[in-house]
């Protein structure tokens, strides 16, 4: 267990470096932070409460934090906060046992808005929001773009579903992995790709900012026509968020939705592949889908389920780059967990876990490989269409 006993909070307003803040400062939204009712419910769940043992790194002991903010009993410049803020990876799993209904990640977002304002936010996470949102970006997004379809400006004639859809190209994604796009599209090529699309917004609210990242999806949303299908579960709990749920899919959604039947199996050393799905945070403890995943890998592959595949892998956005440490603590049972079910794959339904679990099985050695459910699913398509005689 890591020691952050020197983290317990104070209730002396003197202890922190800045100006106390005023009784009712105004920060949180008094309607989201009453209600929690302190059951403690949540601990047992989160996992940087798992780590340290420390109330304060609990979700109930953060709101305990923010209230205390709130209301002036802790100052403003106060170290426990300031390391909270950020130690907290923003997973939401403490929402899904919630039984007062807190909207803990709506707090976190107001908490970061006033805890990183301005050059408080970590340096690493400013320019990683200046980064995506700037226009000259979208220079080499074309050339991503064309390497994701495969071709020069391809149509943007959307059909094939109810109604039309466009396929978000995330900014993460867009960089690191341009071919989970390209994979979507040989899976479901009816798909539009716009250009011009910009960020979404989500590493904005997630970093302190959440009027940019409101402002981002509502353009995001006017660029891009009919329901957004993105790759990113982030992405889809933050859109869905701000634009509603019915202009979003996360890709395993539309498959289902679009009557997506996966084609062949993923095979290695001549028998049926095994397995495993990292769910991703948001897409699960936000949105509430975990079934359509599961199943799409079914029907390809021999599916194992982690004992802990519902657990944060410690990604979590900018986390990984931010708190590099914690970060690996958080994956390691996870790692744990893949080698002990000799699976051959992990898939991934968001690119900052599959960035997190490429990273740690390659720093461990491991047999298993991770992948985009997209390329999972394309590995069976292609391999069915190589055994179909022409
Ligand atoms: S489960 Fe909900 S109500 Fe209970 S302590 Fe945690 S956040 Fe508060
Ligand atoms: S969001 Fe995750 S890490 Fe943060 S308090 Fe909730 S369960 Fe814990």
């Amino acid at each position: 267990m890591i020691d952050r006993s020197a983290s317990d909070a104070r209730p002396d307003a003197a202890s922190g470096t800045g100006r106390p803040a005023p009784a009712s400062a105004g920060i949180f939204d008094p309607g989201l932070l009453d209600r929690c009712i302190s059951c403690g419910f949540c601990l047992p769940v989160c996992p940087t409460y798992r780590l340290t043992g420390q109330e304060t790194s609990s979700p109930r002991g953060r709101i305990t934090l923010m209230r205390a903010l709130e209301s002036g009993r802790l100052a403003d410049g106060d170290p426990t906060l300031a390391e909270e803020a950020s130690f907290c990876l923003g997973c939401r799993a403490c929402e899904t046992v919630c039984p007062a209904g807190v909207r803990y990640g709506e707090l976190l977002e107001q908490w970061r808005d006033h805890q990183w304002r301005g050059r408080r936010r970590p340096l690493l996470a400013r320019l990683l929001m200046a980064v995506v949102s700037r226009p000259a970006l979208l220079g080499l997004q074309r050339l991503v773009r064309r390497y994701a379809t495969g071709k020069a400006g391809r149509r943007a004639v959307p059909g094939g579903a109810d109604r039309p859809a466009s396929l978000m190209l995330g900014c993460v994604e867009r960089g690191l992995y341009p071919e989970v796009s390209r994979a979507v599209l040989e899976l479901r090529p009816e798909l539009a790709v716009p250009g011009g699309q910009g960020c979404c917004g989500a590493l904005h609210a997630h970093n302190g900012d959440s009027a940019a990242g409101r402002e981002l999806a509502r353009k995001l949303g006017e660029r891009l026509d009919g329901t957004i299908v993105t790759t990113a579960g982030g992405c889809a709990a933050h859109l869905a968020h701000h634009l509603g749920r019915d202009r979003v899919a996360e890709l395993s959604e539309y498959l289902e939705r679009t009557g997506y039947r996966p084609a062949g199996e993923v095979r290695v050393n001549g028998r049926r592949a095994r397995v495993a799905l990292q769910d991703s945070c948001h897409l699960r403890n936000a949105l509430g889908v975990t079934r359509p995943p599961r199943e799409l890998i079914a029907a390809v592959a021999d599916y194992v389920e982690l004992p802990n595949a519902g657990d944060c892998c410690g990604a979590a956005g900018t986390y990984s780059l931010l708190r590099p440490a914690d970060s690996r603590a958080v994956l390691r049972p996870k790692l744990e967990a893949i080698e002990a079910a000799d699976v051959d794959y992990v898939v991934a339904l968001n690119p900052g876990c599959l960035r997190q679990l490429r990273q740690g099985l390659r720093r461990a050695r491991s047999r298993a490989k991770a992948i985009h459910l997209a390329e999972l699913l394309v590995m069976a398509a292609r391999a069915a269409n190589r055994s179909t005689p022409r």
